[in-house]
C-alpha cells in the first residue's frame, strides 16, 4: 500500500514548498487532449490496426520503413487537430512563474513544448528533428512533415536519397537523456508522476532515484512498490490539477 492518498490541497502545499520540482509524464497526461494511449484498449494500434512490433522496431524499419510512415502520417495529422491539456498548461505556468521545474516525458506528441514548457527531456524522442540513416543529414520536423504531405511513401534524404528517420526512440534503441533524468529526480525535493502507470522501463526506474517525496497522479493501477513518502491519487489529471492550482 502507498503511505497515503493524496488530495489536491496536500499536493498544492507540497508544490508550494518545493524548491526543485521534477515531473515525469506518460500517455495519461495527453489522453484528454485526444492522443490515444498506444497501448490502451482504444489505442491507435488497435483502432487503426498498427502493429507496434513492426511500426516502432528499428530492425524492421531498416528493412521496411513504410508501416512506420503510414503511422506517422496519421499521427502528425492527428496532432494538428489537438491542443495541450490544462495539465500541460499548468506545468508551463509553474515554470513561467519561476518554479525550478524539469519535465521528463515518455510522450512523443510534443504537447509540453507547445504548452510552453522549456526544460523538457523527451526520453522517447520526438518529431522535432529527423536524420538520414545513410549520410546523417539532419532534417527539421517541419520539413519532414511538409514532405510527408507533398508525396506518398517514405521520405528520402534531400542530400543522398537515403531513408530519413525521425528522432523518435524505437524498440531496440537507447532512450535519450537518461543520466540527466535520473540526476533531475535525485536532485529534486518533489517528484510528480503524471499519467504513467510506470510499467515501461526505464521510466519506471526514475521514481526509485527520487531525492524527496513522490506523488503519483494516475487513473488506474501503478507499478510502484510501497515506500515512505510515496503518495497516490487515482484521479483525472485535469480535474486534480485545477484543484491544485486554485490552492497555490
Ligand atoms: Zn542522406
Amino acid at each position: 500500500m502507498f503511505s497515503a492518498a493524496m488530495t489536491p490541497a496536500d499536493c498544492a502545499g507540497k508544490i508550494r514548498r518545493s524548491k526543485k520540482l521534477a515531473v515525469l509524464t506518460g500517455a495519461g497526461i495527453s489522453t484528454s487532449a485526444g492522443v490515444p494511449d498506444f497501448r490502451g484498449p482504444k489505442g491507435l494500434y488497435v483502432t487503426r490496426a498498427y502493429d507496434p512490433e513492426t511500426v516502432f522496431d528499428i530492425g524492421y524499419f531498416s528493412v521496411n520503413p513504410a508501416p512506420f510512415y503510414d503511422f506517422t502520417r496519421d499521427f502528425l495529422a492527428m496532432l494538428e487537430t489537438i491542443s495541450p491539456t490544462p495539465t500541460h498548461l499548468f506545468l508551463a505556468r509553474l515554470e513561467a512563474g519561476g518554479k525550478d521545474i524539469g519535465i521528463v516525458t515518455q510522450n512523443i506528441d510534443g504537447l509540453h513544448q507547445r504548452a510552453g514548457s522549456k526544460r523538457i527531456y523527451p526520453i522517447h524522442g520526438d518529431y522535432s528533428t529527423a536524420r538520414c540513416r545513410k549520410c546523417g543529414k539532419t532534417v527539421s520536423g517541419d520539413d519532414l512533415a511538409a514532405s510527408l504531405k507533398a508525396s506518398p511513401g517514405v521520405p528520402a534524404c534531400p542530400a543522398c536519397g537515403g531513408v530519413v528517420k525521425p528522432d523518435v526512440v524505437f524498440f531496440g534503441e537507447n532512450v535519450r537523456h537518461l543520466d540527466k533524468c535520473l540526476a533531475l529526480a535525485a536532485e529534486s525535493d518533489l517528484l510528480l508522476v503524471l499519467g504513467s502507470s510506470l510499467a515501461v522501463h526505464p521510466a519506471a526506474s526514475i521514481p526509485h532515484h527520487a531525492g524527496g517525496e513522490v506523488i503519483v497522479v494516475n487513473r488506474g493501477p501503478v507499478a510502484l512498490r510501497p515506500a515512505e513518502g510515496v503518495y497516490l491519487a487515482d484521479a483525472a489529471l485535469d480535474e486534480f490539477f485545477a484543484g491544485v492550482e486554485s490552492r497555490l
